[in-house]
């Protein structure tokens, strides 16, 4: 028979330790459990409880007809380079402001002067680059120089926006539009902004961290160093505000004075290796706009990476269009085009059989002597609003600007069969 001193040195050291390694094992059993049920909720987009409840959604923007005309109330230069402007506006017939969704833009009519004296009308659109809410409207403008060597004038609406507008001054403006805005759930968000593509992370960001101050965002700026960059104390106060606020500032050719870790927090792009190396594993959504390849690495690398379409949402500043691997079609849009049809511009008296290699037909009536007014060139201004006389076409990718019934966005679609334009 066993003596009790025998018993409690051996069997009671193996009691314990098995009972420490049982209770281990049931929390990490526990948390992994609860770890990969709120992973899956996210990923299926189940947002219930607290933790996913969605922001409620405002009632829409009343919006107004055609253009609404807007004063300036401050004008102010953000960047070390003075190549970016914000403008304060405010509606002259002083009536409540419309709310708009976090990433829609302005659009503006503007007439500018020609060297010859005459006034030309030209259409741009410009991002909203702060929360809605504020008793102003702010948009913030790059100033777009000549492509070097090249015999073309700088770029027309926002050098006359640096060099011209001035507080007082009175702008017509369509009510804020575009898809490209944030979600309202309280998921996880990714903000990529590059360059002049900040503006519309800035009322993303400005907006998630006012309303819903428990959500995780991340903000990945890049530029090619300090000079170019704006909002730079404000972002860094609310890095300091915010713990759910995490900012990456990324330069691709920082200044020789400028310092990793001090001035900037990773040298280089913006690009698949760095997002993964500083982000936890969860089913982000995110947000980006950019530079044309920019975008295409990005959206791309994301799809290879794992992460769904529909969590990756983003914008161009011009005609961009990012063919997606996963997706056949893009939703909202038609078919794809035939090569043998024809298309008649009825004003022009012009017939001509499609090339199918032109893209759209914006660029198909420039590069046959059509006149067609133009803005972005990427379905958000509606400058090139034109009637169908017969026919069909069909677009490339949902554009922001509804068009009238009857009417196309030549710049964003092709044709679907034989077509007649008014043009
Ligand atoms: C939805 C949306 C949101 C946007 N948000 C912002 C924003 O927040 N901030 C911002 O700064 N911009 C933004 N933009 C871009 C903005 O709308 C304008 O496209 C930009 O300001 C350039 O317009 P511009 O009139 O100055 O240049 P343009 O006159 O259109 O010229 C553009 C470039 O083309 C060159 N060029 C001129 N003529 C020719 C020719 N014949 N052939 C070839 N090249 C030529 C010019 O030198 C210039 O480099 C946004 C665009 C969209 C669609």
């Amino acid at each position: 028979m066993l003596s009790l001193p025998e018993m409690t040195s051996s069997s009671l050291l193996l009691w314990i330790a098995l009972g420490i390694m049982v209770q281990i094992a049931l929390w990490l059993g526990i948390s992994f459990w609860q770890h990969w049920a709120e992973y899956q909720a996210l990923r299926n987009g189940i947002r219930t409880g607290t933790q996913f409840a969605e922001t409620p959604e405002p009632a829409p923007a009343s919006g107004w007809g055609a253009y609404r005309n807007f004063r300036v109330a401050r004008k102010e230069v953000e960047d070390g380079a003075q190549s970016i402007c914000s403008f304060y506006l405010v509606p002259e017939d002083g009536l409540p402001l419309p709310t708009f969704r976090p990433g829609q833009f302005l659009t503006f009519r503007l007439d500018i002067p020609k060297p010859d004296g005459q006034i030309e009308q030209i259409v741009r659109c410009y991002s909203l680059s702060d929360a809605p809410g504020k008793e102003f409207y702010r948009v913030s403008i790059k100033r777009v120089p000549a492509p070097i060597a090249s015999q073309y004038p700088p770029g027309r609406s926002s050098n006359h926006f640096h060099d011209h507008v001035k507080p007082g001054d009175i702008l017509q403006v369509r009510a804020p539009g575009g898809h490209f805005h944030i979600d309202r759930s309280q998921s996880p968000v990714v903000l990529i902004g590059g360059g002049i593509g900040i503006t519309p992370m800035l009322s993303m960001l400005n907006w998630c961290l006012t309303e819903q101050p428990g959500r995780e965002v991340w903000l990945f700026y890049g530029v090619r160093n300090g000079v170019e960059l704006i909002k730079r104390r404000e972002l860094e106060a609310q890095t300091a505000t915010h713990p759910n606020f995490h900012l990456r500032l990324c330069f691709s050719a920082p200044s020789p004075d400028e310092a990793l870790g001090r001035d900037y927090h990773h040298q280089g792009r913006v690009d698949i290796p760095l997002l993964r190396s500083e982000l936890p594993l969860k089913p982000f959504d995110f947000y980006i706009c950019g530079p044309t390849a920019m975008m295409e690495s990005l959206v791309l690398g994301l799809e290879d990476w794992g992460v769904a379409e529909n969590h990756v949402h983003y914008e161009a500043f011009g005609p961009a269009s990012i063919k997606r691997k996963s997706s056949t079609t893009t939703p909202g849009a038609a078919a794809e085009t035939q090569s043998n049809l024809v298309v008649t511009f009825a004003k022009s008296g012009k017939q001509l059989p499609w090339q199918p290699e032109t893209g759209n037909l914006l660029d198909f009536a420039e590069a046959h002597g059509v006149k067609i007014d133009s803005g972005c060139r990427s379905g958000s201004c509606g400058s090139c609003q034109t009637v169908i006389r017969s026919g069909e076409v069909a677009y490339k990718h949902l554009p922001d600007f509804d068009p009238e019934p009857g009417s196309c966005l030549l710049c964003s679609c092709s044709p679907k069969s034989n077509v007649t334009l008014e043009a």
